[in-house]
């Protein structure tokens, strides 16, 4: 029994639900509900959040965020199969899971969650890092989240929280880093999920900057980063450009060399170039 709620064990409720894991969907279950408790305490104080969820599965984080006391949780799932196991979680907590059978990227949350929200799930790779930049990227800041709380490949953690020179160092490093705190909070194996994947994975933590740490236009920004990385083996005068015909003279004036390479170069001098290239 999991003894977080009266709820049936997962495997049995992915046994009587025919949930089987499919590859086509990015689907590794997590089902040990002790581990899954620990990951929702690990986003934060949840009784006065709104919690969104994405990608719940067959429910286990779910389980663990609305037995850590969350206000309500926002569960969109984009695999069918998953709806009758969600639903009875949804009745273990009359009035606190709502249950949206969809794609998270076409849902908009604020039409149905309350702030302070927090953000927690364990996705697929690709769906996980296109989330986190369009949650990272919007143009007014502070976000409507508090706190992202996110599942990725050992080596995806290691590129949000990268530093500078380093081999991870990159645009996510940069764009996580510039409005938020992000740490690594959780290493996972292989065999803590069902079916193991080949990677390890690893828990990330950012939490909403009142401010991002240096002014900069998110669109701008993301545009120099994703190009100087790019090409991170070119000097930047080279790699970027395209952007501007005077682009030395604007790596000049917000403190860039020309023959830097991007790797070298911090986010203050990264948000220096963006507002100049803004400038045009
Ligand atoms: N959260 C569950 C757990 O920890 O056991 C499941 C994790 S599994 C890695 C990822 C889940 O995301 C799967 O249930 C999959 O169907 C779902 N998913 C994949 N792409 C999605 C999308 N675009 N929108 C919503 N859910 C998605």
């Amino acid at each position: 029994m999991s003894g977080i709620d009266t709820l049936p064990p997962l495997r049995e409720v992915i046994d009587s639900h025919g949930i089987a894991a499919k590859k086509s969907l990015g689907q590794n279950f997590l089902l040990d509900l002790n581990l899954t408790a620990k990951i929702a305490r690990l986003a934060g104080d949840l009784s006065e959040c709104d919690v969104l969820e994405i990608g719940p599965g067959p429910g286990g984080l779910t389980r663990g965020l609305l037995a850590e006391g969350a206000r309500k949780v926002l569960a969109i799932e984009k695999d069918s199969r998953c709806m009758p196991a969600l639903a009875e979680i949804a009745e273990a907590y009359p009035g606190r899971l709502q249950v949206i059978n969809g794609d998270a990227l076409d849902v908009d949350p604020l039409e149905h969650l309350t702030p302070p929200i927090r953000i927690a799930a364990n996705l697929p790779y690709n769906v996980g890092t296109e989330l986190l930049v369009r949650w990272l990227t919007p143009k007014e800041w502070p976000p409507f989240w508090t706190s992202l709380t996110l599942m990725f490949q050992k080596e995806v953690a290691e590129r949000i929280v990268a530093a500078p020179g380093s081999k991870a160092y990159g645009r996510l490093a940069l764009l996580a880093q510039w409005r938020t705190e992000a740490r690594i909070v959780l290493h996972l194996p292989p065999e803590a999920f069902s079916p193991p994947p080949k990677v390890h994975s690893a828990v990330v933590n950012l939490t909403a900057l009142p401010e991002p740490r240096f002014p900069a236009d998110p669109k701008k920004l993301e545009q120099v980063v994703a190009r100087a990385f790019n090409q991170r083996r070119k000097m930047l005068r080279a790699a970027l450009k395209g952007m501007a015909p005077d682009i030395e003279d604007r790596l000049i004036a917000s403190g860039i060399k020309p023959t830097d390479r991007a790797e070298t170069v911090g986010l203050e001098q990264f948000c220096a170039l963006a507002r100049n290239l803004a400038e045009s």
